[in-house]
């Protein structure tokens, strides 16, 4: 007797673990290599096309970390005050036009360059000048000041000819300040990916318009188009497709021959009305389209002419996350991106679940502090695909792997905070 289900999934056939469906695609994928040079002011969130060297060290010369008094520390007395007399000062941008002797004090200030010394000595120590007292030209400190202290050595960040950023770096706020910090006023990034992305369903209706019973205002394209800026993509919105083969047909040969990549979402499931996967078949190739994946099991991964596509599921929640776990990797290697690692972190589940076996589920959930100050992950009340409230709630997704089939409130669990999902 056939089973009766409300599992969504039941469907029969054999579907693709989602390890498998990515390294077949990094296997598939080659990377469009074009690069471009930018100024820094656009650099963000791009990726780099070189191997950065430094050809400076940072910082070019000893200099003083505080405002104070450089001196010598063979200068110091040990165990008692030292007093010194103060002949000079050096602010930062103008050194001391002259070296510092022995016996001496300058007062110096925070950047400035320490002075040099006669022959080959030269002042190695700075005294904060809160730990100082000053009397008729004497500088007077207590005992204790260590050897170095608050002097800024040569190179001691970035060294002359140090590798410092890597070719396929994503360049966050960090990466570009280093690449100013050893002059440079350009870097050379990997062209963006042109994205052309597509909502499709006869009931999909721009938001702001009139709604007819049973329409729904798109929000995928907004989610998706956001999404696929995130992961630094030039991103064309071409709408909404009605599920009508013809229609998708050409606007999908169409977007091929202009775009580097084309997204939709819905219409890649089993209904009669769902085309977009039997018009890539038909008009292209297609590599699988069911994934052992929750939420989210349709999607569609394939190419038209040249260019890949994505077809994502159609609720809102199953398209941000295959968009997530499947479309964010495959963009990233398209665009030139080393492969990212995504750093997950342990924490406490706060809820019982089951799931099916082989199938890999992602849990939205929100980090929460227990009494103990223990990081526990609390899962959203209401869990359906189409839940997009759920990922307002969420900070996060708890992966659970395919060999996994329940978890109980206590247990150890795998979180993915957003921010390493690109959101
Ligand atoms: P489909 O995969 O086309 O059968 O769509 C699955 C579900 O997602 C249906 O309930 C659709 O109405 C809904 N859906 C499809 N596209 C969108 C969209 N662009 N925005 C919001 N919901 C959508
Ligand atoms: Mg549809």
């Amino acid at each position: 007797m056939a089973q009766l289900t409300d599992d969504c999934f039941a469907f029969g056939g054999n579907l693709t673990k989602v390890d498998e469906a990515l390294s077949q695609l990094q296997s598939i994928l080659t990377p469009i290599v074009n690069s471009e040079k930018v100024s820094l002011e656009r650099a963000l969130n791009r990726i780099l096309a070189e191997n950065v060297v430094a050809s400076k060290n940072v910082p070019a010369d000893n200099n003083s970390a505080v405002d104070g008094f450089s001196v010598y520390f063979d200068d110091v007395e040990l165990g008692t005050e030292t007093r010194l007399p103060v002949s000079g000062r050096a602010i930062a941008g103008i050194p001391l036009d002259r070296p510092q002797n022995r016996g001496e004090a300058i007062q110096i200030l925070t950047g400035a360059v320490m002075p040099n010394g006669p022959d080959n000595m030269r002042p190695d120590t700075v005294v904060m000048k809160e730990d100082c007292a000053i009397d008729n030209g004497i500088v007077s400190f207590p005992a204790g000041i260590l050897r170095g202290s608050n002097c800024r050595l040569m190179g001691e960040d970035v060294k002359l000819g140090q590798p410092i950023l890597k070719e396929g770096c994503w360049l966050r706020p960090q990466e570009i300040g280093l690449a100013a910090s050893v002059g440079r006023s350009q870097l050379l990034v990997m062209r963006q990916l042109k994205v052309a992305i597509f909502s499709t369903g006869n009931e999909v209706l721009e938001p702001g318009s009139q709604l007819f019973p049973g329409a729904i205002y798109d929000s995928n394209r907004f989610t998706l188009m956001h999404q696929l800026k995130s992961a630094g993509c030039r991103v064309k919105d071409l709408g909404i497709l009605l599920d009508d083969p013809n229609i998708l047909s050409n606007a999908l040969a169409s977007a091929a021959d202009d775009y580097d990549l084309i997204i939709t979402s819905g219409g890649v499931s089993t209904g009669d009305e769902d085309h977009v996967r039997k018009v890539v078949e038909k008009e292209g190739s297609l590599y699988f389209w069911r994934l052992a994946i929750k939420p989210g099991r349709p999607v569609a991964l394939g190419q038209l002419k040249d260019t890949p596509f994505i077809g994502l599921p159609g609720n809102p929640v199953a398209a941000m996350i295959t968009f997530m776990q499947i479309a964010r990797p495959i963009i990233l290697k398209l665009a030139g991106a080393n492969d990212p690692v995504r750093k997950s972190f342990l924490v406490q589940s706060g809820f019982d679940y089951k799931k099916k076996l082989d199938r890999r589920e992602y849990v939205r959930v929100q980090i929460k502090t227990d009494e103990y100050g223990k990081l526990v992950a609390e899962k959203y009340e209401r869990d359906g695909a189409g839940i997009l409230s759920s990922m307002v709630f969420a900070d996060g997704l708890v992966e659970l792997s395919e060999d996994i089939l329940c978890i109980e409130k206590g247990d150890i669990v795998n979180y993915l905070p957003f921010s390493e999902l690109g959101l």
